[in-house]
């Protein structure tokens, strides 16, 4: 949730200059979804440039993603992760689909609590109308609760 909190608060960033003039500006900046998707896919960047480590900690993602704060009564349910084990220049992939480990030939399935580890690099997760939520707010008008 923290990610998420920090994508989407309001910023007031100090001492912008606008670029026309040349003048100190105040101004507010947000970022927000008009639209969410039914697959909600998100990545962490784990490399972020040429010559520098992988990024190799610990982000946690809930099987049950709460978003109500950004969408009311909404959630989005973890189903698939990607892991990356090595480095920048090579590496090994491996994929995590309905508490089932893909390695290569290898399928086993997975405790839910052992599939998000510090390799875990790209989150799939689906979106989930919670069960008591009113008619009267929807995304999409064709959807139909899960
Ligand atoms: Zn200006």
């Amino acid at each position: 949730m923290y990610c998420f909190e920090e994508l989407f608060k309001d910023e007031s960033p100090q001492d912008y200059v606008c670029y026309n003039c040349q003048s100190k500006v105040s101004l507010n900046s947000s970022f927000g979804i008009k639209k969410w998707p039914i697959i909600l896919i998100i990545q962490l960047l784990r490399f972020s440039a040429f010559d520098m480590p992988k990024m190799n900690k610990m982000v946690s993602c809930p099987i049950t993603l709460e978003l109500e704060k950004f969408i009311p009564k909404t959630n989005y349910n973890l189903f698939g992760v990607i892991s990356h084990y090595g480095t920048l220049k090579y590496g090994h992939f491996k994929a995590t689909v309905n508490w089932y480990k893909f390695d290569d030939n290898s399928v086993k399935k997975i405790a839910p609590n052992n599939i998000i580890t510090s390799n875990a690099f790209v989150f799939f997760t689906k979106f989930r109308v919670k069960k008591n939520h009113s008619s009267s707010f929807s995304i999409w008008p064709t959807h139909q609760c899960l």
